[in-house]
């Protein structure tokens, strides 16, 4: 079939039977313009010239116009004045058009892009018209000849254009489609490859009208010859088909699981069953991959019987979105397709895993359902800004599940464009990441925990330590750092076995902890060394209570696989930032220090500055001595006046206590209150008082029946114990004195503890008439509205501002306001540490109440008051 000068010969438009209308003029010159359409393509893909180009073109054009004049008489014979002859005229009067505009404009263009875009458009229209609008036509007019009405005639011709009628339209139109964008270049590259493989045999019977590049693969199936056509690149595909109906081959290419339902599906179209075949199968690819087929066909022809004669349909591979659907289905990533307003449209088995909805109830709605609370408004604002910008975003998250569960995920949200470039689709991948958190963890648990006790490990006691100092440095509160050695530890170790070293290690945590506060770091460093940072030191008497704590309770046996192990502990104690500014010299210090403890006789602890380790041997010495204090007598009340400033009368007194030491001589209140308040000794100490000051005064009552009145000093530890005010209440039925003379000292600091168990106390001294004074009044941080809560009788204005009070000093103002406000809320005023006439004066010109101070007395023994009495 090749042409003259080598040109090759190229069927863009192949014609096949298909194309007949049974009209034989109209076939006839169908054909011709098919033949010149052929022509025009073939001589573009082998880059004729436009001379011959143009030619051709007109000839065509010509042809159509003679053509369409025949076809019009030979329809209006049979349909006259009927719409479909008028609508098919116009179809004409539109094509004649479009070539003339085409022609008009071709000097605008390369002459390549002119024929180009003619011939794209003429096959087109040339596939459609004939193969539609003819054809049907065609069955119209020839049942109107064999005697159906003009509306039986439409409706018989409309039945038989449809079915595989249409798909075969479908596909031949969609081919041309996809042609029209590169059909030059397709042209020209198969022109090419024909010149080299020296042009194949073309059968009429088959159809060639699929090229590379086309989207569908066609096949036509005469079952009643048993003879197959197939466009060229299907023919791999074909042969399934054909294989397994002829020779009944189970060996086909087709997968062994899906053979069963794809003849199923077969066998049910031949039946009749089914308006169309449809299978989705696996087929084996000549690289021996697999691949998926979407497989569609319609028996177009029936025998009397019934019996299809003949088959058409499509093959497509649709591999990449099988295995695209497959991905979808069966990953272990939640997938979310969301629309332009973030509605979810999709959502695949792998989210209703993780979240928990299904996705019936996804469908629909704003991703926000899954929202965990969690993050603040700005977390999504900043998110949604980033896919604004740059069309994704990845990072983690929290979701809820449906059954309330806050779980962490890592999500991907990317977006995709339509064909404009704008946002169409939000798609979104997310994995619930709760099991590597938690793998996470353990890493880092292993990398800073120590695995028996549990405890930080020198490592993580490194970062702590380094935090601490930088707390500290904020905050102004020393810390101290302790180093725990246990004593003996290896010799439990050697003789008994690491298992038992090891539980032993564990209770040795146990009772450690038992002793520390929630905010210190407890550390295992090493096999039997720990150590400690004690927080926000107040005062090192707290260090000292803790750290005979701990010895004692390691000093306890332990019972340890049927073992009683005896082991001790010694204590090494430095201080930030008085012994070492940096991690590394406070470990030193505080290693060392244990050494001294240990060299000392094991079971103690030793500070680190020699100074303060005097102290604390000091300390330590008078809590022992305190212990027995009591029952040796060794304490006395000494009293204080305290003078009605307007009168000058001693109206009242404070007991206040010293302790005859007998080596030490007075031991003044300061220097052991505090040892009594860390040891508990506070609460025996305290009744005592209670008891001695209220008999002295029932004693001064009776001997000078006075109204005279005496306060005494009750620590905050004495209120935050379970001891009872009961028994106070008791002794004074037993010595017969009305509580209205006795006053509670009490300090500022307790008022702003909010524990009940404080005011209840308060509340049941004030029941039994007892009255409340505020020592160190200004010192603190009491506001007006705590006094008045807790119905306080006094104010104890402090020493300090008293001994520093002149006429033009601020402290003389800062009295004023405060007895002022005292007597607003009917509270009477005493001023303490009143050494000068001065003070006594100026404090009486701003009404002060009452005085106490050097000025009229020292504190003094009972027998030594009685004379100011
Ligand atoms: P405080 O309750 O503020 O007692 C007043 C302290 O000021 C007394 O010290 C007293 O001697 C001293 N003082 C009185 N007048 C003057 C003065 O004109 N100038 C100066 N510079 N000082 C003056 P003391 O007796 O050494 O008591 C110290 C603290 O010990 C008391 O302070 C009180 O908080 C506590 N204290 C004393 N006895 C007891 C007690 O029996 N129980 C409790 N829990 N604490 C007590
Ligand atoms: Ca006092
Ligand atoms: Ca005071």
């Amino acid at each position: 079939m090749k042409e003259a000068n080598e040109l090759i010969y190229f069927e863009i438009f192949p014609w096949s039977k298909n194309f007949e209308t049974g009209i034989a003029l109209i076939d006839e010159q169908h054909r011709e313009l098919v033949h010149i359409l052929n022509r025009l393509a073939a001589h573009l893909a082998n880059r004729s010239d436009e001379i011959v180009l143009n030619e051709i073109f007109d000839e065509l054009a010509d042809y159509a116009d003679y053509h369409f004049k025949t076809e019009e008489a030979i329809w209006s014979a049979h349909f006259g004045d009927d719409e479909w002859y008028l609508d098919h005229e116009a179809t004409h009067v539109s094509f004649i058009d479009k070539a003339i505009l085409l022609k008009e404009n071709r000097d605008q263009k390369p002459l390549d892009d002119v024929i180009h875009d003619i011939v794209s458009f003429l096959s087109k229209w040339l596939a459609y018209h004939i193969l539609d609008t003819d054809k049907r036509m065609a069955k119209a007019a020839l049942a109107l000849e064999s005697g159906a009405s003009m509306d039986q005639a439409k409706i018989q011709a409309n039945d038989e254009m449809s079915g595989s009628m249409k798909i075969l339209i479908h596909t031949v139109l969609s081919m041309y489609d996809s042609l029209s964008d590169r059909t030059l270049e397709l042209m020209r590259e198969k022109a090419l490859r024909q010149q080299a493989e020296d042009a194949l045999d073309r059968s009429e019977e088959r159809w060639r009208f699929i090229l590379d590049g086309g989207v569908e693969n066609v096949w036509d199936w005469d079952i009643e010859h048993n003879q197959i056509s197939h466009s060229e690149n299907d023919a791999p595909l074909f042969k399934i088909v054909d294989n397994r109906f002829t020779a009944d081959d189970e060996t086909a290419a087709v997968h062994p699981a899906d053979i069963q339902e794809m003849k199923a599906d077969f066998q049910a179209h031949l039946d009749g069953q089914t308006d169309f075949y449809t299978n989705k199968h696996r087929i084996l690819r000549s690289n021996g991959s697999w691949s998926w087929v979407l497989s569609r066909g319609k028996v177009v022809s029936r025998d009397e019987q019934g019996n299809a004669l003949r088959m058409v349909g499509t093959h497509s591979d649709i591999t990449e979105r099988e295995l695209a659907a497959q991905i979808y289905q069966n990953s272990s990533q939640a997938i979310l397709i969301s629309d332009i307003n973030n509605n979810i449209i999709s959502v695949n088995p792998a989210f209703t895993k993780i979240t928990g909805y299904q996705a019936e109830y996804a469908m629909g709605r704003n991703p926000k359902f899954l929202s965990s609370g969690k993050h603040a408004r700005a977390f999504f604002d900043a998110m949604w800004e980033d896919i604004r910008m740059t069309g994704h975003w990845s990072g983690e998250i929290f979701n809820r599940r449906s059954n309330g569960e806050v779980y962490p995920e890592f999500l991907m949200i990317n977006t995709v464009k339509d064909a404009h470039g704008e946002i169409d689709h939000y798609f979104a991948l997310f994995d619930d990441i709760t099991e590597k958190k938690k793998a996470d963890e353990r890493i880092l648990e292993q990398a800073n925990f120590d695995p028996l006790t549990k405890l930080p490990n020198r490592r993580m006691f490194q970062d702590r330590l380094q935090q601490e100092i930088k707390r500290s440095q904020r905050s102004k509160l020393p810390f101290a750092l302790l180093y725990i050695d246990l004593d003996h530890f290896k010799d439990v170790n050697d003789s008994l076995g690491h298992e038992t070293g090891d539980a032993l290690l564990i209770e040795a945590t146990r009772r450690i902890l038992g002793h520390v506060r929630e905010s210190d770091t407890v550390s295992r460093i090493g096999g039997d060394e720990f150590t400690i940072i004690f927080t926000d030191l107040r005062d090192t008497l707290s260090i000292d209570r803790v750290m005979q704590e701990i010895i004692v309770s390691l000093s306890r046996p332990f019972e340890v696989r049927r073992n009683s192990l005896y082991i001790s502990a010694s204590i090494g104690i430095t201080i930030f930032p008085d012994d070492a500014e940096t991690a590394s010299e406070l470990l030193k210090n505080a290693d060392q220090a244990m050494y001294l403890a240990k060299k000392s006789g094991r079971s103690c602890f030793s500070y680190f500055t020699p100074s303060m380790q005097k102290e604390a041997q000091k300390r330590q010495l008078l809590i022992n001595d305190l212990h027995k204090a009591l029952d040796l007598r060794q304490f006395q009340l000494y009293y204080q006046p305290i003078v009605e400033l307007q009168t000058g009368k001693i109206l009242k007194a404070e007991a206040l206590i010293r302790w005859n030491h007998p080596e030490r001589g007075v031991v003044p209140p300061d220097d052991f209150i505090p040892l009594a308040e860390e040891s508990g000794l506070i609460l025996e100490i305290g009744d005592w008082v209670y008891k001695e000051a209220t008999r002295q005064t029932k004693v001064w009552q009776e001997q000078f029946n006075l109204e005279f009145q005496v306060s005494v000093n009750k620590s905050p530890v004495q209120f935050r114990s379970s001891a009872k005010i009961e028994d106070w209440l008791e002794h004074l039925a037993e010595i017969d004195l009305s509580g209205k003379y006795s006053v509670i000292e009490i300090t500022e600091s307790l008022l702003m503890e909010n524990e009940s168990r404080i005011a209840d106390k308060l509340l049941q001294l004030r029941d039994a008439g007892i009255e409340v004074s505020l020592d160190d009044f200004g010192t603190g941080y009491s506001s007006l509205s705590y006094i008045k809560k807790f119905d306080i009788d006094y104010i104890k204005i402090d020493k300090s501002f008293v001994s520093n009070l002149t006429l033009d000093s601020p402290d003389i103002a800062l009295c004023e306001a405060m007895i002022v406000m005292a007597h607003k809320l009917a509270i009477k005023v005493i001023a303490e540490g009143i050494e000068t006439e001065e003070q006594r004066r100026l404090l009486t010109d701003i009404n002060c109440d009452y005085g106490q101070g050097y000025l009229y007395s020292r504190p003094i023994p009972a027998d030594d008051f009685e004379k100011l009495l």
